[in-house]
């Protein structure tokens, strides 16, 4: 089966070839690409996400914790104004007697006690200490000039002292607060109290929070973690830097800032703060990052600072982003495979179309054929019919005019066929007559020899009936012929008129095997050579030539006289039948064309060549029963 070509007809290798070229080189590199992005992409909205619901969460919690440490420094916010309702208090500021100073020492021991605060003095409009909690310790402040602390500068002008610093007596840290202490409308002194603020660092480290309070110098006076005490979170100049020394507020301590390696602010109040790794205030061996979320604490110049550390956020955004790149990589290997399977299957479609559809072209061209086939073989069977039928007739008629033929040579052989037998007869009639005299006489060797002319004379005779037999029995187109033996029996029937003629006879063929009735060869040899003989009635020295040849499978076997040869216009009709020149009842014009219907039955030919030296050659080609086979004469 073959199928129509142009249905296969592929791409142009060139333009096949580049595209894939071009997928090849860049799509491993383009998902490559791809994945980074969208895993970075991955990763930021995770993290923004991330710091967005920390910053929600945290803005509670510093809500919370904030309040706790409002609450924590409120409880202590009206402690000092109390001392004003304390008679002892003015006397001592009014008297300084050393009996009012123990009193007040007493009382404000007692109510120190009681208030779990620090240490609670009372000093006069000149920051001298005047009493105080803890007048029995060595490091009491009794006596001392705290006029320089700017919480006493703030109370004795009628303000309220708010202050963080360190103590100078002691070194030891405390919240500060101060009241000028009223009498008729006239400050007369100030009271204060110093709260230790420790206990809520204490409580954020048990909390694991990670928190600081920075003052209004923005230096961090309370932190859950240590080494971020007494660090400045903005940074300061040389000059507050300092004024801040002089003022002996954050007693000797360096102040140094609080160094992030990166900050940024996400929104009001809320920065993103990273410190370097293995920093002195991060143990850790990578930076360390936190949502910073800073409250300004009311009553108070100072803010509170939450800190949420982002690591485990920032290893869930990390973990997003390879999921979303791994993600992405499988959908991508996933859209590949589909995608080439689908190309698969499409070449698969549209090759199984075309077959189909070169199927379908072929059926129908088959079908179309078929109907064509069909027909034309109907018409071939019918005109096979009506050759079969027209060959039918032109054998029987043929048969008819080879049988017509060869009653019209015997009848024209008749006159020298009765000549043939007259004469054996009148010699029997003779010979037997003389037999008997002989007999008589008692002559028997003559009679004897009589006797045997006569046995001779009869078997010519039967030769003469046999062959005139044979000639006029119907043969058929099939059989074998021997050349040597037609000649010879051609000769024979026409022995009559070659005793008359001093004909000289060239016999140069080959005895071989011809494909035509034996009977039927003789019927052509006797025509060919009777009408030589005829051809040459007027010759004194008549010769005929028989020459033979093997050529292209057939024997082609020459007939040559020198007779008077064919005229032009003879030549035209020469096998057109009952086309004879003979006069009267001699010719019938029935030899030549039997003789050419005859070989060409068999495959053959009879031909004629007319020679320039004269005469008429009749060429007699007949197929060879086996082509190599040839014995010359
Ligand atoms: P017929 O012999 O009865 O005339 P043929 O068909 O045998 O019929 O021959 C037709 C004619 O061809 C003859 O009348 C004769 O004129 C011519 N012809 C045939 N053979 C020869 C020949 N060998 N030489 C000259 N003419 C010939």
């Amino acid at each position: 089966m073959k199928c129509d070509p142009n249905l296969y007809r592929a791409a142009p290798p060139s333009l096949a070839v580049k595209p894939r070229l071009i997928r090849h080189l860049f799509l491993p590199p383009l998902i490559i690409a791809l994945m980074i992005g969208l895993g970075y992409v991955g990763f930021w909205v995770s993290e923004h996400y991330g710091i967005r619901s920390l910053s929600e969460n945290g803005q509670r919690q510093l809500e919370l914790h904030a309040r706790a440490v409002e609450s924590e420094i409120s409880k202590y916010t009206y402690l000092p104004s109390l001392l004003e309702l304390e008679t002892s208090v003015p006397q001592l500021l009014a008297d300084p007697t050393p009996e009012h100073r123990q009193t007040v020492n007493d009382y404000l021991e007692g109510l120190n006690r009681r208030s779990r605060s620090r240490a609670i003095y009372v000093m006069d409009t000149t920051g001298r200490v005047m009493a105080t909690s803890n007048w029995r310790d060595v490091d009491s402040y009794l006596g001392e000039d705290l006029s320089f602390r700017a919480y006493f500068q703030s109370a004795v002008r009628g303000q309220p002292g708010r202050f963080y610093g360190i103590g100078s007596t002691n070194g030891e840290p405390g919240y500060y607060l101060a009241h000028g202490l009223e009498e008729h409308g006239k400050i007369i002194g100030v009271a204060v109290v110093k709260v230790r603020l420790e206990a809520m660092e204490e409580r954020w480290q048990r909390a694991r929070l990670e928190a600081f309070v920075s003052d209004e110098n923005g230096i961090i006076i309370l932190s859950s973690d240590p080494a971020r005490r007494l660090k400045s979170v903005v940074p300061l100049s040389d000059e507050t830097k300092e004024k801040l020394a002089r003022s002996l507020q954050y007693y000797w301590f360096p102040l140094n800032e609080l160094q992030p390696l990166g900050r940024e602010t996400l929104s009001e109040g809320v920065e993103k703060l990273t410190f370097p790794a293995n920093s002195e205030l991060s143990s850790d061996e990578e930076n360390i990052s936190y949502l910073a979320q800073t409250r300004p604490l009311s009553d108070t110049p100072w803010n509170f600072t939450l800190l949420t550390p982002l690591q485990d956020l920032r290893r869930e955004a990390i973990n997003q982003g390879m999921l979303v790149a791994v993600a992405f990589a499988l959908v991508a290997f996933l859209l590949i495979a589909w995608n080439e399977r689908r190309k698969v299957i499409a070449t698969r479609l549209a090759a199984r179309e075309a077959l189909q559809e070169a199927n379908n072209q072929l059926e129908r061209r088959i079908t179309e054929r078929t109907v064509d086939l069909r027909a034309s073989n109907e018409r071939l069977k019918g005109q096979i019919r009506e050759r079969r039928h027209a060959e039918e007739t032109l054998r029987r008629a043929q048969d008819e005019l080879v049988q017509a033929g060869k009653l019209a040579a015997i009848g024209q052989m008749s006159t020298s066929i009765a000549h043939e037998l007259n004469q054996p007869l009148a010699a029997l009639r003779t010979l037997s007559g003389n037999t008997v005299r002989f007999l008589e006489r008692g002559q028997l060797d003559v009679a004897s020899t009589n006797l045997k002319t006569i046995n001779e004379l009869i078997d010519r005779m039967g030769r003469i009936t046999a062959s005139l037999r044979s000639f006029a029995r119907r043969g058929d187109d099939k059989g074998q012929a021997c050349l040597g033996k037609g000649v010879d029996a051609a000769l024979q029937l026409l022995d009559g008129r070659l005793a008359n003629a001093t004909l000289q006879l060239h016999r140069n063929f080959d005895d071989v095997q011809v494909r035509i009735d034996q009977t039927r060869l003789e019927q052509i040899l006797v025509n060919l050579i009777g009408n030589a003989l005829d051809a040459m009635q007027a010759q004194p020295q008549p010769e005929l030539w028989l020459e033979g040849e093997v050529f292209d499978g057939k024997y082609r076997l020459r007939v040559r006289d020198n007779g008077h040869g064919i005229d032009a216009e003879a030549r035209k009709h020469l096998f057109e039948p009952f086309f004879t020149t003979k006069p009267g009842e001699q010719g019938l014009g029935l030899g030549l064309t039997l003789s050419a219907s005859l070989a060409a039955a068999t495959g053959g030919h009879l031909g004629v060549e007319h020679p320039a030296s004269g005469g008429t050659t009749f060429v007699l080609s007949l197929p060879l029963v086996s082509p190599t086979s040839a014995e010359p004469i």
